[in-house]
C-alpha cells in the first residue's frame, strides 16, 4: 500500500472529536455491541461504540460461559467481554462508557444524547440488549452466581445432581423448567396463579416429565443462602401457608425486557418492546440496524447476538458505501453495496 493510502487509512481511523460525524455509532457493549465495533472499525469506518455506563452486556454476570465457540475448557463470562473489548479497540473503535438517554433518527446524520453530550452518525446500530426481569426479593441480587440465574442454558450445567427451582409460568419457564432436567434430580416449578400462560404443548411437556413437580399458587418471598443457595422461602398464596423448599439452585423465567425504552415511537417495535427488522438487519429507520437480544426474543445467546453484530455492521457498512458516505477505495469488500436498495424479492438469493 502506497503512503498517501496508509495516510488515509489512518486518518479514517483516528478518533474523531464528540462533534465530528462517525460513520458508525454502536449502541451497547454486548456480544452484539462489539462484535459490529469489530467488523465496521476494521472496515475502517470511523466508529464509535457507546457501551453504556455498565459495559459488558449480560455476560459480565454469568461465571463459566462453556458454550461460547473456541474456548474448548470455558471461559469467565467478563473475561469473554474483555476479550471482546480488547479486539475492539485493536482496530481502532473508540469507547466510551456512556449511557444513550435520547436520539434523533428523524434527520441525517443521526443525533444521539448522553448526559455529556451529543454524537452523530451516518449509521447507528442498536444492541442495546434485553435485561432479565428478577423477582426482587431481599437476597436474590447478593445469590447470582451462586445459584441465582436467569438463563439455564448458560448456568444449568452446574447443577448436576441437585435440586433446583424455576419461577414463572410462561413458554420460558417451561423451557427452563425441561432443559434443567437433563442435570438436576428433581425441578420445582413455582407459579403464583393456578394456570400457565404457556403454549399448551410445553405445557404437556412439563406435566409430562416425572422430574418436574409443579407448584401453583405459591410465591418465593425469599432466597436462603450464606455462600450458596440453600432453600427458598415459599407461600402458598391461596392457604397463606409459609415454607422453606430446599434447593440449591433458583432460575428467574419471568421474561426479558428489552432495552428500547428511548427508542419508543421512532423504532418499530413489538407488543413486548423488542425491535423489528425488516431489510436484514435494518429497523423501520433506513441507516439504523439491530443487533443482539434487542430484536431476538428466541435464542438469546452470546454467540447468536455476536453473529448478529456481524451481520449489522456489513449491513452498516454496505448502506453507508451505497449512500456514497465512504470511500470506496477503503471499504473492505466491493460486491452487492446496492443490495439493500434491491426490493425484499430479490435480496438473499445467492447471499
Ligand atoms: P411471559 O411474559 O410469557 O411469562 C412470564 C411469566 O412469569 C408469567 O407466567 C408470569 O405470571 C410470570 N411472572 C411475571 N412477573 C412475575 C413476578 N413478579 N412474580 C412471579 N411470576 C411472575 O414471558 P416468557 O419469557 O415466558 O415468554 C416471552 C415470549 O417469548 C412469549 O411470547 C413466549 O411465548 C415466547 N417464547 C417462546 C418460546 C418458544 O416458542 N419456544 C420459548 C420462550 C419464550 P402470570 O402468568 O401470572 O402473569
Amino acid at each position: 500500500m502506497g503512503e498517501a493510502a496508509q495516510a488515509k487509512l489512518d486518518g479514517q481511523r483516528k478518533a474523531p472529536a464528540a462533534q465530528d460525524i462517525y460513520d458508525v455509532i454502536i449502541i451497547g457493549s454486548g456480544p452484539a455491541g462489539y462484535t459490529a465495533a469489530i467488523y465496521a472499525a476494521r472496515a475502517n469506518l470511523r466508529t464509535l461504540v457507546l457501551q453504556g455506563e455498565e459495559t459488558g452486556g449480560q455476560l459480565m454476570i454469568t461465571s463459566e460461559v462453556e458454550n461460547y465457540p473456541g474456548f474448548a475448557e470455558g471461559v469467565l463470562g467478563p473475561d469473554l467481554m474483555d476479550t471482546f473489548e480488547a479486539q475492539a479497540k485493536r482496530f481502532g473503535a473508540t469507547l466510551l462508557p456512556r449511557n444513550v438517554t435520547k436520539v434523533d433518527f428523524s434527520a441525517q446524520p443521526f443525533t444521539l444524547w448522553t448526559d455529556e453530550e451529543s454524537y452523530r452518525a451516518q449509521a447507528v446500530i442498536v444492541a442495546t440488549g434485553a435485561s432479565a426481569k428478577w423477582l426482587g426479593l431481599p437476597n436474590e441480587q447478593r445469590l447470582q452466581k451462586r445459584g441465582v440465574s436467569a438463563c439455564a442454558t448458560c448456568d444449568g450445567f452446574f447443577f448436576r445432581g441437585k435440586e433446583v427451582a424455576v419461577v414463572g409460568g410462561g413458554d420460558t419457564a417451561m423451557e427452563e423448567a425441561l432443559f434443567l432436567t437433563r442435570y438436576a434430580t428433581q425441578v420445582h416449578l413455582l407459579h403464583r396463579r393456578d394456570t400457565f400462560r404457556a403454549s399448551k404443548i410445553m405445557q404437556e411437556r412439563v406435566r409430562n416429565n416425572p422430574k418436574i413437580t409443579i407448584h401453583y399458587n405459591t410465591a418465593v418471598e425469599d432466597v436462603l443462602g450464606e455462600d450458596s443457595v440453600t432453600g427458598l422461602a415459599i407461600l402458598d398464596v391461596v392457604t397463606g401457608e409459609r415454607q422453606t423448599l430446599p434447593v440449591q439452585g433458583l432460575f428467574v423465567a419471568i421474561g426479558h425486557q428489552p432495552n428500547t425504552d428511548i427508542f419508543k415511537g421512532i423504532l418499530d417495535m413489538d407488543a413486548i418492546g423488542y425491535l423489528r427488522t425488516y431489510k436484514h438487519t435494518m429497523t423501520n429507520v433506513p441507516g439504523v440496524f439491530a443487533a443482539g437480544d434487542v430484536d431476538d426474543a428466541r435464542y438469546r445467546q452470546a454467540v447468536t447476538a455476536a453473529g448478529e453484530g456481524c451481520r449489522a455492521a456489513i449491513d452498516a457498512e454496505r448502506w453507508l458505501e451505497a449512500r456514497g458516505e465512504v470511500d470506496p477505495a477503503v471499504v473492505s469488500d466491493p460486491r452487492d453495496y446496492g443490495e439493500l436498495h434491491a426490493p425484499t424479492s430479490e435480496i438473499g438469493v445467492g447471499a
